[in-house]
């Protein structure tokens, strides 16, 4: 069948009522307008003229516009046009020229945005997602909600260390066989989902433990291993500096870790990382390499911005610097 949502397959942690295309180029997230609003403002298009340096937008997934139910109205011409690859409006179009009888039906009073699937260059990926800041509410929340996150972040290491593991998605490796089972899931495959009550057990002392098991994949090398633990730590000091540029309120944005857990690819790409993916650049005619564009061994993403928000003239976000300072002093102690 042309043209159809389904159901994104890996998901690390968040609301289930995500999709993507059948050939799994984009990523379709039912919101609310603050995101929408935030990813408009910080989208690469609309900065470009502004820097031409690492900003924001570097870590973003690339965002193509937004789709109201039956009316492509909003996908933007722009996007298209930037895209180097061809398959994105080819899949954008059958898409929004599907049927509204389709199972999305259910958030329709739901903006939807239409965001580059960070998956689709991977074959095998091992997901996790960390929430960043110590604070998860804003303003505009009740409070009732307000005292229920204020609660979360006393007893995780949200409170403590400014990020807390919201999930994980990855391959079944040594370390994840020891998980209590209330904690995860296997799926058909060869995966395992780590649920959210997973990161909020962990504490201080032993969150290290959820990284070295994020890391375990069985095929990979010693030396493999140490490499990826080693281009995420730069990407962090390197989205660290960028954070410090950025005169943002991140409440409850995610950073998505994502490694590749296919082996062949690893021998393919001759075990290269790009530190930062240009995400659909027009510009990247260095073909060097046929696999270069369409493959990668690891990423680092910023993601989820429903209560994000650009406060210019404010300053940088310490809620979420001081997260990120953690997380560079995790990468420190379980490389070392
Ligand atoms: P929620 O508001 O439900 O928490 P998120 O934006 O955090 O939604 O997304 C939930 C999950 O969906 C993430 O943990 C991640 O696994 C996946 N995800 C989010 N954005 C993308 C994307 N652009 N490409 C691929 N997967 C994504
Ligand atoms: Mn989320």
């Amino acid at each position: 069948m042309a043209g159809g949502y389904v159901k994104a397959k890996h998901q690390a942690a968040g609301h289930d009522g995500n999709f993507t295309d059948e050939l799994e180029t984009l990523f379709f997230k039912p919101t609310n307008a603050i995101e929408v609003d935030f990813y408009q403002k910080f989208s690469q298009s609309s900065r470009q003229e502004e820097s031409e340096g690492i900003n924001l937008s570097s870590w973003m997934p690339t965002f193509l516009g937004t789709l109201q139910l039956g009316f492509p109205e909003n996908v933007s011409a722009n996007a298209f046009l930037q895209s180097s690859d061809m398959e994105v409006p080819k899949n954008v179009a059958s898409i929004t020229n599907a049927s509204s009888s389709s199972s999305i039906a259910a958030n329709q009073e739901k903006p939807i945005i239409v965001l580059d699937n960070l998956l689709r260059k991977f074959k095998s990926p091992n997901i996790m997602d960390v929430k960043l800041g110590k604070v998860l509410h804003d303003d505009s929340c009740s409070e009732d909600k307000k005292s229920r996150l204020q609660k979360v972040s006393n007893d995780t290491t949200s409170g403590t260390l400014g990020f807390r593991i919201c999930g994980l998605k990855i391959q079944k490796n040594e370390l994840s066989i020891g998980l209590d089972t209330k904690f995860c899931e296997s799926d058909d495959e060869d995966y395992v989902a780590v649920n959210k009550f997973y990161g909020r057990s962990l504490t201080a002392d032993n969150v290290e433990d959820a990284f070295k098991m994020y890391f375990a994949r069985d095929y990979l090398t010693q030396l493999q291993r140490e490499s990826l633990c080693d281009v995420f730590q730069k990407r962090l000091m390197l989205l660290y500096n960028t954070l410090l540029d950025e005169d943002v309120r991140l409440i409850s944005s995610s950073l998505l870790f994502i490694y590749e857990g296919d082996p062949s690819s690893w021998e393919e790409l001759g075990d290269r990382h790009e530190l930062l993916e240009a995400n659909y650049d027009p510009d990247s005619s260095d073909s060097e390499d046929e696999n270069a564009g369409s493959k990668c061994l690891s990423s680092l993403s910023l993601i989820d911005f429903a209560h994000s928000r650009h406060v210019p003239g404010q300053g940088y976000d310490e809620n979420v610097v001081m997260g990120v300072e953690s997380l560079l002093q995790i990468f420190s102690n379980i490389s070392s």
